[in-house]
């Protein structure tokens, strides 16, 4: 994006790991060893079991596109309209609220349900954010 630069997310103990995995391209998802089910946004416990017992898992990075919403006015420096917000259904289980890209925001090209896989955009050497776009076809 060009402009204004986006707020940068602040990296908290319990985010560390999970900007850590951004960095490098990679999607990860703490993991509750009690329920043996990953769950996101990262927090030290288990949202359904309150269990401490939590590992790192790296995710795919597939999904679904479980809803969006087209944003057509600036409400803050660094989000150029228009721009999709959307929710994503990963495949390990949880709902991720992220951006939609690569694709024309445009309701008669995005589809709820349609395959997506993550993309990260790098904002500095330090964050770089997890978007998600259409499935590309595998070789
Ligand atoms: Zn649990």
């Amino acid at each position: 994006m060009n402009g204004p630069q986006r707020p940068l997310p602040q990296p908290s103990p319990e985010t560390q790991r999970y900007w850590e995995g951004c960095k490098r391209h990679e999607l990860w998802l703490p993991y509750c060893l009690r329920c043996r089910e990953c769950f996101f946004y990262p927090r030290p416990f288990c949202p359904r079991c309150f269990g401490w017992e939590i590992e790192w898992r790296q995710a795919s990075g597939r999904g679904t596109l479980y809803t969006y919403a087209i944003q057509y006015r600036a409400y803050a420096p660094g989000f150029e309209p228009p721009y999709v917000t959307a929710i994503v259904q990963l495949e390990e289980g949880p709902r991720m609220m992220t951006n939609l890209v690569g694709i024309e925001p445009d309701p008669e090209k995005i589809r709820c349900d349609m395959p997506v896989e993550v993309v990260f955009e790098d904002l500095t050497d330090e964050i770089s954010l997890p978007m998600f776009r259409p499935a590309q076809p595998k070789d």
